[in-house]
């Protein structure tokens, strides 16, 4: 999950610590995943999108 994928609205979730991120603004530059590839991490494991 790139900053490039999140649509305004999506919550990642950390299950461990129960973090939750809110997208609030998209990433609009599509060169962006050169500099933020792999998954946002938390507690060491990958974010998951919230349902
Ligand atoms: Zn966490």
């Amino acid at each position: 999950m790139n900053c490039n994928e999140l649509r305004a609205g999506q919550t990642l979730v950390c299950e461990r610590c129960g973090l939750e991120l809110k997208v609030v603004n998209e990433c609009t530059n599509d060169s962006c995943s050169v500099g933020c590839t792999g998954d946002m991490d938390c507690c060491g494991e990958p974010m998951k999108l919230k349902e």
